[in-house]
């Protein structure tokens, strides 16, 4: 497994929540392949949920659910 780093570019523009290196939805498939190899997933857990509730209040109002896939299921 490739372990991206936070400085290997993959991390949340803010406000618009898109990654910087790719353009994507952040946090993107390499952000996420990187968290996952630094965290343990109880770290990686909480580290989310702070980027969620940092995202929302960024964010344009939007379903809910929608952020929850984005932010949050995938490190479970
Ligand atoms: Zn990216």
């Amino acid at each position: 497994m490739t372990v991206v780093l936070p400085d290997s570019g993959h991390t949340a523009e803010r406000p618009s929540w898109d990654c910087r290196a790719c353009g994507r939805p952040w946090p993107c498939d390499a952000a996420r392949e990187g968290l996952r190899g630094e965290m343990d997933p109880v770290a990686l857990a909480i580290y989310m949920w702070v980027n969620l509730e940092e995202a929302v209040r960024d964010l344009p109002p939007g379903p809910a659910l929608e952020l929850f896939e984005r932010f949050i299921r995938w490190t479970r």
